[in-house]
């Protein structure tokens, strides 16, 4: 199917670019397709396509989102850039909260009248912790997560089930968390001053085990996944994926309309976990080139193995971050432990002092995690144009995605905040692409 479609397109392209030459010295033609205009045609080995303006073509598919819709967009991605700094500020306030006002201790020595098995006081602990932190920070939680999502019309849920989506999530944390908070304290109580190198290795392999669950165990406790039914839609996928050395029989859909109408895919798993799944918005808005585009990119996550580097980018960070975080602990506990009536690094009072430490060490990350993703994404584009061949299924799925983020942002703007290249960068690759598998020279 996806042979003959191609054909199709490519012969439609031909038919248009000749048309366009033919008549390209005597009139002003309308560009059949944005970026082709009518400058002189002779072909250099310099400027292979000169019919063909790369930058102009970008822009014709940038002004196909009307101001409106654009700086409704710029709003809500560049509100994020806010809440990057609320939500650090908020977590540093309710943290110090619960240090000054000796909340933390008191916690401690309710955990230990109930039990003097040390790590089931830190289990205890670890509940009362989560329990209340997510109280206190609930107010913005539901700003962020449902009243801003439903003001953008990005949100699909009702109050109800959104609420029973965060007790979900608030149970998978009490129990994962508990576990990781566990296995730390033990470290920290066992080894001393060499717990944060351990600590460290203990992290990256519990979210290794994490990222290899989630999609088996986690997601569907929040969404229905189901093998994709459509049988033309699979079939080409699927032949995509053999094409690209994929052992992929089976392709899933996720019902992501559930909580959002953003339209979405993605890879996860590992270790023989790995699926793709697309989701249902993209299913139900996007034309079969477009979706084919999208598969070619979540490919190239698989085939590029994203998902092993990150684990090791993820491992050096954590070997960092522990370093500091046993760094800051010590010199915290110095000067002010005694106030907060924490005893030492392996009392589990000092949790909130390590999330708050934790949270200054993501907040200066910040532009330096979205890199690492956003390097990636770059990558997985790249390889998903060679792969699906639909640099114009492509570029109408930018300007989808563009409903969520910002899609013309400054160079610093897009290095700083995005985890995803914008929509001109990925149009511009799409658009670079299309100009150098036209046939050369030949209009
Ligand atoms: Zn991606």
């Amino acid at each position: 199917m996806k042979t003959i479609r191609m054909c199709g397109m490519l012969l439609t392209l031909f038919i248009s670019v000749s048309l366009a030459a033919q008549t390209a010295q005597t009139s002003a033609l309308p560009a059949a397709q944005p970026g082709f205009s009518n400058a002189p045609l002779a072909a250099t080995a310099d400027n292979p396509h000169p019919a063909f303006d790369v930058k102009a073509a970008v822009d014709a598919y940038l002004a196909k989102v009307p101001p409106d819709k654009k700086a409704r967009s710029d709003a809500y991605f560049e509100g994020g850039y806010w809440l990057i700094l609320w939500d650090f500020l908020y977590s540093v306030v309710v943290m110090l909260l619960l240090l000054q006002t000796g909340w933390s201790a008191r916690m401690r020595d309710w955990a230990e009248r109930i039990t003097r098995f040390r790590p089931l006081q830190t289990a205890l602990y670890w509940i009362e912790f989560l329990l209340i932190t997510t109280i206190l920070q609930f107010p913005l939680a539901v700003y962020e997560g449902y009243i801003r999502e439903h003001k953008y019309g990005l949100a699909t849920q009702t109050f109800g089930p959104w609420m029973r989506d965060q007790m979900v999530g608030l149970l998978v944390g009490l129990i994962l968390g508990g576990i990781l908070i566990m296995a730390l304290f033990g470290l920290v109580r066992r080894l001393g001053r060499a717990w944060w190198v351990w600590g460290a290795m203990v992290t990256i392999i519990f979210t290794a085990l994490t990222i290899m669950i989630g999609p088996v165990y986690i997601g569907p406790l929040f969404n229905k996944y189901t093998k994709l039914q459509d049988a033309k839609i699979k079939q080409s996928i699927l032949s995509m994926a053999r094409a690209n050395g994929i052992p992929a029989t089976e392709v899933y859909e996720v019902d992501a309309s559930r909580q959002s109408t953003r339209v979405s895919a993605n890879v996860s798993g590992f270790l023989g976990t790995e699926r793709i799944t697309l989701n249902d918005n993209l299913l139900k808005r996007c034309t079969p080139e477009e979706i084919q585009a999208v598969m070619g990119h979540e490919m190239g996550h698989y085939v590029l193995n994203h998902v092993y580097k990150d684990i090791v980018f993820l491992a050096l960070v954590s070997l960092v971050g522990f370093w500091f975080l046993n760094w800051a602990l010590n010199w915290s506990l110095a000067r002010w432990g005694q106030r907060w009536g924490i005893r030492s690094i392996t009392d589990t009072a000092v949790l909130p002092l390590a999330v708050l430490i934790l949270a200054v060490f993501f907040f200066v990350l910040t532009p330096v995690m979205n890199t690492q993703t956003r390097t990636e994404e770059y990558e997985a584009d790249i390889f998903g144009l060679n792969a699906s061949h639909q640099p114009d299924g492509e570029a109408e799925v930018d300007l989808k995605l563009g409903e969520y983020r910002k899609l013309d942002p400054g160079k610093w703007e897009e290095r700083v905040f995005f985890d995803h290249p914008s929509g001109r960068t990925r149009i511009t690759a799409a658009m670079r692409w299309k100009a150098e598998h036209l046939p050369i020279g030949n209009y």
